[in-house]
């Protein structure tokens, strides 16, 4: 039985020519004469079109006509070795079937230059490009990766609802969900929605994140991950914020800062060897787009060329640095003296931005920097006190282009610690008495951390817009497709 039907992809690489064979894909360009065309077929199955060669005294005129960019066609012919440059096989065809026509006045993706922006406005169609191409089998193979790499280390994958009533991370204003009639809800005495007549008998929203759970999970499991959609109303209309972002989240029982620090490391510098070891067509692709573009820039503005800049975070340890050291590095540094930093640094205490956390490993210390010891008022309840009263056990790590790319932590352990943390910032412990539950029984150290998927692939796609890494993207005021 043949399961499979053959890909562009396996064409390509088939040591087997002279063989009749079958292909379905989407017309990239058509060129040619009278006497012969070269069409140049995908059929996303990798970055490179197979060449179709039709003599066109075999093809009624008529058809070949409807043989346009976006068509879906049917060839039927003879793989052989290319005489051309540029390719190693071409399919000589016997029989050529067009199944779909795409209107090249109406079909949006023509073969020219067309910006990403426009190409967000059509984001239905712009699979259809080589760039989008690209970047979403990039996307597919991290996420295998992903679940490769905590399969072969002991993870067990925990899926952790989407529907909380608990937004007690304060880590992102939440989205209600509720089927309580907008027009017309029903209030209590104090004259407030009562959730207690909405469909889950209280308020609840989507998650902005899997951790509070995870936590529940390793502290029986061991190890855990969690990987899948989180939901954040924050209004930040940034290249690097979404609405609806895909978050993994490994949570381990046992394990410390240091070893969590450890693993964090581990997994990303996996993550982009895989990307080397199994994108390597769609990245040289992307990097070379990425150059075109460089060359507009002055010199001392230019990045780091896609490929280099990977295999840099490779081989670099991430520099492990306190807050205090990387406040006092910003401090001092002409930029924060000259005035060039948009957010000023004004001393101990201050959330570091995204311009920041990119001074620190772009300009200090050239490399991926692993910030640790923050002051617990800019960080979540949940986070291991510190015996000096002041800072948690948190670790941010920094990258270059993006800032942020994983925020975690060493968890608190100690229940009365955590309660009155909790106290301290206004959380009930009342309706959090699941999650005490792992403090009061059996609790121990244990560590986890929080990994933007997109903010992953900004980096390995070199892409600069987090609008471009996902399929569909959710941002404020826009929930197209
Ligand atoms: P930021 O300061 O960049 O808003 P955060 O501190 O809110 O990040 P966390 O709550 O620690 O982020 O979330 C863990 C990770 O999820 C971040 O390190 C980042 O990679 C990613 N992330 C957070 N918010 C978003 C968002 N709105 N869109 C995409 N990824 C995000
Ligand atoms: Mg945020």
């Amino acid at each position: 039985m043949k399961t499979q039907k053959a890909t562009v992809k396996d064409l390509l690489q088939s040591g087997d020519c002279n063989q009749e064979v079958e292909i379905r894909g989407w017309v990239r360009t058509k060129r040619g004469n009278k006497q012969v065309n070269f069409i140049a077929l995908n059929d996303g199955s990798t970055i490179n079109n197979i060449q179709i060669v039709v003599e066109m005294t075999n093809f009624p005129e008529e058809m070949m006509k409807k043989v346009t960019t976006g068509a879906a066609i049917y060839v039927k012919g003879l793989l052989v070795e290319s005489a051309g440059s540029g390719q190693s096989h071409e399919i000589q065809a016997k029989e050529l079937v067009v199944l779909g026509e795409a209107d090249p006045e109406k079909y949006p993706i023509q073969p020219k230059k067309h910006s990403l922006e426009f190409l967000r406005d059509v984001a239905h169609l712009r699979f259809r490009t080589n760039i989008f191409g690209a970047v979403f089998r990039i996307r597919h193979a991290m996420a295998f990766a992903i679940h490769q790499y905590f399969n072969d280390h002991g993870f067990y994958y925990l899926h952790t609802p989407l529907i909380t009533a608990s937004d007690c991370e304060g880590a992102g204003e939440t989205f209600r969900v509720t089927t309580l009639d907008p027009k017309n809800p029903p209030l209590d005495e104090k004259g407030e929605v009562d959730f207690k007549q909405d469909f889950f008998g209280k308020a609840t929203n989507l998650t902005v994140s899997g951790q509070l759970e995870g936590e529940l999970g390793a502290m029986a499991l061991g190890k855990i991950y969690t990987f899948g959609p989180t939901f954040r109303a924050e209004n930040s209309n940034t290249t690097r914020h979404l609405s609806e972002f895909w978050m993994i989240e490994p949570e381990m029982a046992f394990y410390d800062l240091e070893d969590n620090m450890d693993l964090a490391e581990d997994f990303l510098k996996y993550l982009i060897r895989y990307a080397l070891e199994h994108c390597m067509d769609d990245l040289k692709f992307l990097s070379a787009r990425l150059q075109e573009e460089e060359k507009n820039k002055k010199a001392e503005d230019r990045s780091m060329e896609l490929i280099e800049k990977l295999n840099f975070v490779l081989t670099h340890s991430f520099e492990r640095v306190s807050y205090t050291e990387a406040v006092e590095i910003l401090m001092n540094s002409k930029q924060n003296k000259n005035g060039k930093f948009q957010y000023p640094v004004s001393g101990w205490g201050v959330d570091l931005q995204s311009e920041h956390e990119r001074y620190l490993v772009e300009k200090h210390f050239k490399k991926p920097v692993i910030l640790t010891g923050y002051p617990k008022e800019i960080k979540a309840f949940y986070m291991k006190q510190n015996p000096d009263g002041k800072t948690v056990a948190a670790m941010d790590v920094l990258f270059p282009q993006i800032g942020e790319i994983i925020g975690g932590s060493q968890r608190e352990e100690n229940y009365d610690k955590l309660v009155n943390r909790m106290k301290e910032v206004g959380i009930s412990t009342e309706s959090m008495s699941y999650y005490l539950d792992t403090r009061r029984f059996g609790s121990a150290v244990h560590s986890g951390f929080g990994l933007g998927f997109e903010r992953l692939l900004l980096f390995v796609t070199g892409m600069g817009n987090i609008r471009d890494v996902i399929p569909f993207p959710r941002t404020p005021k826009n929930a197209e497709f």
